[in-house]
């Protein structure tokens, strides 16, 4: 990974990561702060809320068209009761990339002018130490598009400014 001159600020930031994590699932942030402990369970790969709502951490990945490692959002899905349970009972299984895919909901904020969340997607499960895989479904989005033709390197410096700067 290499730094740059950003265009943002002037400033050369020393990484240019390929890989972001945002935030919690959408419907997390948006519980008061208070009820969060009650009404929530949020751990690093999972989230349940109210316990009937259910939430995996996954990657979706663009590829990037300079050939190297894809840019990655580390995106929050919503997905069903049954398949929260499958997933939780094959966490630590041998071979669960055998897997089918399962639909989800796209659960995160991510920085794009038309709004990401409810993009339908599947989520592939990946072998053991792997988060599963998002591949959303075709949509008028510009994130689908980004995800079917790829990003320049020049887009993902822009994604990564607009991270780096994001207000508050
Ligand atoms: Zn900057």
């Amino acid at each position: 990974m290499t730094g740059f001159v950003c265009s943002t600020c002037g400033a050369f930031h020393e990484d240019m990561p390929r890989l972001l994590t945002v935030a919690a699932p959408a419907a997390w942030e948006a519980l008061p702060e208070t009820e969060r402990a009650s009404r929530a369970v949020l751990s690093a790969d999972q989230c349940v809320i109210d316990d009937a709502y259910f939430f995996i951490l996954g990657r979706l990945e663009l590829p990037v068209l300079d050939g190297g490692e894809p840019f990655t959002w580390m995106t929050w899905v919503s997905v069903s009761e049954g398949n929260f349970l499958r997933a939780s009972k094959l966490w630590w299984t041998a071979g669960r990339e055998a897997e089918p895919p399962c639909f989800a909901w796209v659960q995160s904020s991510l920085p794009y002018p038309v709004p990401t969340l409810n993009l339908k997607a599947d989520l592939f499960t990946q072998p053991l130490g792997e988060r599963p895989k998002v591949r959303l479904q075709e949509a008028d989005h510009p994130l689908w598009r980004e995800q079917k033709h790829g990003i320049s390197p020049a887009r993902v410096q822009e994604i990564v400014e607009s991270i780096l700067h994001r207000s508050p």
